[in-house]
């Protein structure tokens, strides 16, 4: 049995994780659950799963949970803060820790599970793009596990060479080239775009997820903090990572090899693909996804993105190009945006105007310490609210 610690278990790769768990009841145990806000929900889950603990992150949500699950739960211990969510990543009992909090406030507690020397299935990208290499460091330093849960990430892992932390060119990796849906607006008319509504934005046409990753999508920042990520996982320089648009979101991703060979992973779109695979590797387990059926399919189409639709992706780009502390800017500048755009503050079309301000006003620095990454998240939202503030005033 292995014990599992999901932080973010409310969420949209929670509840994924929840499924692909609750299939194999012999293999996995549940220890600990989470949430930010929603104590109705992981209320619920805690009657489902019986953890040993629920965490969450809101103080005054932790209290509310406490006071209802003292009575009717007794074996759950109900904790809070980002202490709480560190407790549970890097707890004796727990050996696996789906890492699926959303935004900048999944680093700690990954970086906790890492510290701990646990198998860490990442979700929450944002950790790798702000702290790429000290999250590296402590990954090998403490002797983790880390497992892409990123459709795409998981693909190239699934079609790297077991040798390729030896280096790309020794494993004979020419290029890793990673597919985007190119999401709601791939077709939609320019002229248009300014005046697009967050609940268009977070209509993804293949994909059911959160609201935040739903509009990064949208944007294509998602595929910019994607580019990030691989980067730092699979040991890369931004030149030999290719974006190519493919509306099925059938294949997940590409690695090129220098034979002129091209390996592939296909599958339907459904996160439990990759979480399965990650909870399994290195064996297969059944995730609940349907096969595939090529004939219904029928066609795959490749596109290259339009580099003034989708002005977000060069912005990553450049950020991953800058080093440093700049990814972190990045990324917090885009929080900050994407926030102001779901409250109606700003246009979808402005996300990409306070990220590149942003980045603008601040320059990378070296990033050496956690508390110098931490420092330039919140320069960036400072600075980024009052991009946000001029441009909605
Ligand atoms: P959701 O918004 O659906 O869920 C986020 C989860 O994190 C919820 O459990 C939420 O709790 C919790 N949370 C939010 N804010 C905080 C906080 N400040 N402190 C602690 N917990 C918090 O997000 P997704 O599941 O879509 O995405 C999670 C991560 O996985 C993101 O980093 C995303 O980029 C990545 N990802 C998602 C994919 C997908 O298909 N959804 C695909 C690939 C990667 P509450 O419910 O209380 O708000």
């Amino acid at each position: 049995m292995k014990g599992i610690a999901i932080l973010g278990s409310t969420g949209s790769i929670g509840l994924s994780t929840l499924d692909v768990v609750a299939r194999h009841p012999q293999e996995f145990e549940l220890i600990a659950l989470s949430a930010n806000k929603d104590v109705a929900g992981l209320r619920r889950q805690c009657h489902e799963y019986r953890p040993k603990y629920a965490v969450m992150a809101d103080a005054g949500c932790a209290a509310a949970l406490r006071a209802e699950l003292c009575q009717e739960l007794p074996g759950t211990r109900v904790l809070s803060g980002p202490e709480g969510l560190a407790e549970i990543a890097a707890a004796d009992e727990t050996d696996y820790v789906m890492a699926a909090i959303v935004g900048a406030a999944g680093l700690l507690p990954t970086l906790a599970a890492a510290r701990a020397g646990k198998r860490v299935l990442l979700a929450n990208k944002e950790a790798l793009v702000m702290s790429g290499k000290l999250f590296m460091d402590a990954v090998i330093e403490h002797g983790a596990e880390l497992l892409p849960i990123d459709s795409e990430h998981n693909a190239i892992f699934q079609c790297m060479p077991v040798n390729y932390r030896d280096g790309l060119t020794r494993a004979g990796v020419s290029r890793i080239l990673i597919t985007a849906s190119g999401g709601p607006f791939r077709d939609y008319p320019l002229e248009h775009l300014a005046d697009v509504t967050p609940d268009q934005a977070c209509k993804h046409p293949n994909w059911s997820m959160g609201r935040k990753i739903s509009v990064d999508s949208a944007t294509m920042m998602n595929k910019g903090l994607e580019v990030i990520e691989a980067c730092w996982l699979f040991a890369a320089t931004p030149d030999r990572i290719q974006v190519v648009l493919h509306p099925q979101s059938i294949i997940h991703s590409l690695v090129e090899y220098v034979d002129g060979s091209m390996l592939a992973q296909l599958g339907n779109p459904d996160m439990r693909t990759p979480i399965a695979h990650a909870l399994a590797w290195p064996e297969r387990m059944e995730s609940g996804v349907k096969p595939l059926d090529l004939f219904q399919i029928g066609r795959l189409d490749f596109t290259q993105p339009d580099p003034v639709r989708f002005p977000c992706l060069r912005l990553a780009f450049a950020a991953v190009a800058a080093g440093g502390t700049a990814t972190a800017v990045l990324n917090a500048a885009n929080e900050s945006a994407v926030a102001a755009f779901l409250e109606g503050r700003i246009r979808f079309t402005e996300i990409a105007t306070v990220v590149e301000a942003t980045l603008d006003e601040i320059p990378a620095s070296t990033a050496d310490s956690i508390e110098i990454i931490l420092d330039a998240d919140r320069q960036a939202r400072g600075e980024a609210a009052n991009i946000i503030g001029s441009l909605s005033a």
